[in-house]
């Protein structure tokens, strides 16, 4: 696969001119003086550049933002925000951050701004989840969506291509769930054609060329849809058996999205025939088989798709199979514990869904 290579000190400069662009005016028209940048300890470069961007004018940095946003991870922040008398929250980075900057603002009332740098559309949910005692609890509330989003495509550049494939089939996995919702509508399924649309076209563009900025560009439009969807319907046995697997066993995210959507897809497969069909129109490779569409494109984005490549044991799969017949989301087809224990094992294995 052909790649091109990074270049820090040019893509340092497009990070700094983009936020630039946005986010000096959208702290003055918010009559902002001490933010709390966040970011994760791998991704402090950027927080960094926000400072640089604000001239120094800032709380601090708070860099320890981790998956699944451990409970205590985010006590220490609000101790940590309170210390430093910040007035707001700057999230920058991918949903670990922005998730962070949800759990602070909800807690503490802090105005949040989200500068989200991958396709986990968590910026346009009132969605948290959060991770406590080894289980993910997920909850809602208009206080929960950040304040103000600032997207700049040139801000996803140095997102590795590996990273950007899952993280765009996290979106798409909104995209599918939000098409067989109890709450379905003509609105959310545009919306959800459409962000997989850009997705499907733009991802391979990206695998390609990471800094292709057409492809880029519609990714992140794509990921906005479907974020979008998420924020406006309810999700079913997918995302509640990701939570489960994320939450539970501190597996990856994406990557776990990656992994499961073909399967949760077939498991719903005979009971959602109209969101097969629009499916099937969503993925160029389908020969109108919506599942073999999506094997296609997960093929061509090179992903891993075994969870045992990723750390689930095989002892794991019964412990999941229990955790995810508790409290089970909606679903269109009823959730029975053999037929979900055999969708983990052929999870865990990485054997092709059909
Ligand atoms: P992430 O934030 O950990 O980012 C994934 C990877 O991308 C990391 O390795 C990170 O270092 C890298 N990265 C991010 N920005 C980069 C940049 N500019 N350049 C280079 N690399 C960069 O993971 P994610 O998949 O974006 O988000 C997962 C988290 O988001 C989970 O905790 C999940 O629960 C949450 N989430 C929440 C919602 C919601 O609506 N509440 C929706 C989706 C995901």
């Amino acid at each position: 696969m052909n790649t091109v290579e990074s270049n820090p000190s040019k893509h340092g400069t497009a990070i700094f001119d983009a936020l630039q662009r946005a986010l000096p005016g959208a702290i003055a028209r918010m009559k902002l003086k001490a933010p709390l940048v966040l970011s994760t300890s791998r991704r402090v470069d950027l927080a960094e550049k926000v400072k640089e961007t604000l001239n120094g004018q800032i709380a601090g940095i708070f860099s320890e933002a981790t998956m699944h946003t451990p409970t205590h991870v985010t006590d220490k922040a609000v101790e940590y925000a309170k210390a430093q008398g910040a007035d707001s929250l700057i999230s920058i980075g991918g949903g670990t951050t922005v998730g962070l900057g949800k759990a602070i603002s909800v807690r503490t009332g802090l105005p949040h701004i989200c500068i989200p740098t991958t396709y986990s559309g968590s910026e346009v949910t009132p969605i948290l989840g959060e991770t406590e005692d080894g289980i993910k609890k997920t909850r809602s509330g208009p206080k929960i969506l950040p304040d103000t989003v600032i997207y700049d495509s040139s801000l996803t550049m140095t997102v590795p291509a590996a990273v950007s494939a899952t993280s765009g089939v996290n979106a798409i996995a909104h995209a599918v769930e939000a098409l067989y919702s109890r709450q379905a509508n003509d609105d959310i399924s545009t919306k959800a054609m459409d962000g997989i649309g850009y997705l499907v076209n733009g991802l391979p563009l990206i695998l390609e060329n990471p800094a292709h900025e057409h492809g880029r560009s519609i990714v992140q439009k794509g990921a906005w849809l479907c974020g979008s969807c998420l924020a406006g319907v309810d999700m079913a046995i997918h995302h509640k058996l990701c939570h489960t697997l994320g939450g539970s066993f501190n597996l990856p995210h994406a990557e776990i999205h990656t992994a499961v959507l073909p399967h949760a897809l077939s498991y719903n497969a005979p009971y959602i025939p109209d969101a097969m069909e629009k499916l099937a129109r969503a993925f160029p490779d389908s020969n109108g088989d919506a599942i073999h569409g999506l094997n296609v494109l997960l093929s061509k984005l090179n992903v891993k798709r075994a969870a045992k490549d990723f750390g689930m044991k095989e002892e794991d799969i019964d412990k999941a199979a229990d955790l995810a017949l508790t409290r089970p989301y909606w679903n269109p087809r009823p959730i029975e514990r053999a037929p979900i224990r055999e969708l983990l094992r052929r999870v865990w294995a990485g054997e092709e869904a059909r």
